[in-house]
């Protein structure tokens, strides 16, 4: 059998594994429109959906075990479940070196903010693709822009700095307000970061001739201003980028996630777990694999880390498919963004 030795999550390709997004539940309180359908959302069974003792025991394994560095807790929403901080405070206080960070669509952030820097978490994205009331409820369905304007506000009194903005550009939908999104953001002193539209949403109807590109952004972005490219970016799924107005006085930062055009996958050091213990070694994976089951018969950290490290170890070269892109070969996986963890 093979063995985990080098007690790294290493794989194939020489790449090491060493940011964990731990999904902490596939709940969500929003239905943005490329993401979730309107209606008829089917939940993970709430019997599958591991506890906080769980969850902390999945972070103590990728840490002490494995060479986890980092950890970013998604979903769904995460703000949805009531114990949050306690499954932050149960990692930081056994690991307080590992940086903690969240991302979330920032509705009650405001009123948690506080309470989560308390408990240990470092750093915060929040998800918001306009600062338009009614383009804000058109793409995610619901009311709420003022208490995400809110829950931002309450992330930097609270100390969860830098605090960074993550925004999906939809063609004819929000992507002729960028300069609003942007200019809040330089206002606010939070780091707008775009992610190109992926082929991963619920509703399936993701279209290569609809997407916004990091060149169309740039593009769009250098109307008003300058862009200079920032170096250094590592593993970091975010390109960045110096914004200067046109006199090149600094004004602040943009990083675009151009998972689509511009793929990063041989930097990739990312190990993803679900909300109801599934292992995947890439966001697009067709495969998983099952770490709830042994979790909940009583394997030791040492089988969960073995079994782990396998699969990172068949981690794909690119984007879940061996061919690599988003072309004729590419598969959309079976489980929806919100059941995998963004
Ligand atoms: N609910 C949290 C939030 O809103 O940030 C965490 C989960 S959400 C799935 C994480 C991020 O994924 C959000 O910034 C969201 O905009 C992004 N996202 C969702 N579907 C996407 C897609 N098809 N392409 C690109 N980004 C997507």
């Amino acid at each position: 059998m093979w063995l985990v030795t080098s007690r790294q999550l290493v794989d194939r390709f020489g790449r090491t594994a060493t940011d964990l997004r731990l999904s902490v539940t596939d709940v969500c309180n929003l239905r943005c429109t490329y993401c979730l359908p309107a209606t008829g959302v089917t939940w993970l069974p709430r019997a599958t959906i591991l506890s906080a003792d769980e969850l902390a025991r999945v972070a103590h394994i990728g840490i002490s075990q494995l060479g986890i560095t980092k950890i970013r807790l998604t979903g769904g929403e995460p703000l949805t479940r009531p114990d949050l901080d306690q499954i932050i405070r149960a990692i930081a206080v056994a690991h307080p070196d590992v940086e903690i960070a969240l991302t979330t669509n920032g509705i009650g952030l405001a009123e948690r903010a506080k309470a989560l820097a308390s408990a240990g978490l470092h750093r915060v994205n929040v998800s918001l693709d306009t600062v338009h009331p009614e383009t804000y409820a058109a793409m995610t369905r619901r009311d709420g822009l003022q208490r995400v304007l809110d829950g931002i506000r309450g992330a930097v009194e609270a100390g969860l700095n830098p605090v960074k903005i993550n925004s999906v550009l939809l063609a004819g939908i929000n992507d002729h307000e960028l300069h609003d999104l942007l200019d809040f953001c330089l206002a606010e002193g939070s780091e707008l970061r775009f992610i190109e539209q992926m082929p991963i949403g619920a509703t399936r109807d993701w279209a290569r001739e609809n997407l916004i590109s990091a060149a169309d952004i740039r593009g769009i972005i250098e109307q008003r201003h300058r862009l200079r490219e920032l170096p250094g970016r590592g593993p970091a799924p975010a390109q960045r980028w110096e914004v200067l107005s046109t006199e090149g006085a600094t004004l602040g930062t943009v990083g675009i996630v151009a998972s689509v055009t511009e793929p990063f996958c041989e930097a990739c050091d990312r190990t993803r777990i679900s909300a109801d213990g599934q292992l995947r070694s890439c966001l697009f994976s067709q495969r998983e694999t099952d770490l709830r089951t042994p979790l909940r018969a009583g394997a030791s950290d040492e089988e969960i880390a073995q079994l782990w490290a396998e699969a990172m170890w068949a981690k794909p070269r690119a984007h879940g498919s061996d061919a690599g892109g988003f072309g004729l070969h590419f598969i959309q996986p079976e489980r929806p963004m919100n059941a995998i963890g963004g």
